[in-house]
């Protein structure tokens, strides 16, 4: 009885929204569920990988963002704008609508740049990885996550956006990891994993910074990470 009672207690505490607090949920587009339970938070709309990623910022410890100046591409509920001293959002089609490929703001422009399920809508992702890491300031870092990434080996890229895959120019596979270390050499990158705690599906976010700080944070912090890519001294 009490061994039910515990499961029942702890099935409860998983399912808490770790961005809202809620645990209120709803089938997600499509009717989709995730080891069967629906993962749209009813409160703050989010889904599996706002959490997983969310997840991965608790981790690392946001108090250490308070003198950080962060730009967001597209708005997403895995971070948090009270974390940094600004918050600046790049909107498509509206608030500051930088194109990822040739983004008009000077080197170092941001501390943080954060860019979720962005890159994939590009033609060319060398220039958006370069044009990300170029307005990271040496303060900071770029955060990058695409669509499960760990679900196929090979990216497969169309070369136009594909209506059938939500008009996505590509979907990559885990060798991302290769492009990274190909297009950014002077990068420091660490890949890290993390899992939402209601579904307990997971997801993958990476770290690329001039300062190999950040990179060694999360491993430090015994997070899921890995380095994907080293800078020689
Ligand atoms: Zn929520």
């Amino acid at each position: 009885m009490t061994m039910q009672l515990d499961k029942f207690l702890k099935n409860i505490a998983l399912s808490a929204c770790n961005i809202c607090g809620s645990t209120a949920f709803r089938d997600g587009p499509g009717g989709r569920r995730f080891n069967g339970i629906p993962p749209t938070c009813e409160k703050c709309g989010s889904l599996e990988r706002h959490r997983a990623l969310r997840s991965i910022f608790n981790r690392l410890d946001t108090s250490l963002f308070t003198d950080l100046i962060a730009l967001q591409f597209s708005l997403d509920p895995s971070i948090d704008e009270k974390w940094f001293r600004r918050c600046d959002r790049s909107i498509y089609g509206k608030r500051n609508s930088y194109d990822l490929q040739k983004i008009p703001l000077p080197v170092g422009a941001y501390d943080v740049v954060v860019c979720n399920h962005v890159i994939e809508h590009v033609e060319d992702d060398r220039a958006a990885f370069t044009e990300l890491c170029r307005i990271t300031s040496t303060r900071g870092f770029a955060f990058v996550s695409v669509p499960n990434p760990a679900e196929r080996q090979k990216t497969a890229d169309w070369g136009y956006p594909n209506p059938k895959d939500h008009g996505h120019y590509r979907v990559y596979g885990v060798d991302i990891v290769d492009r990274i270390k190909a297009y950014l050499p002077d990068t420091w990158c660490v890949m890290i994993k993390d899992t939402d705690p209601v579904t307990r599906r997971e997801d993958i976010g990476f770290i690329l910074s001039k300062a190999r700080l950040w990179h060694d944070l999360p491993i430090r912090l015994g997070m899921r990470a890995k380095s994907v890519n080293k800078v020689a001294a």
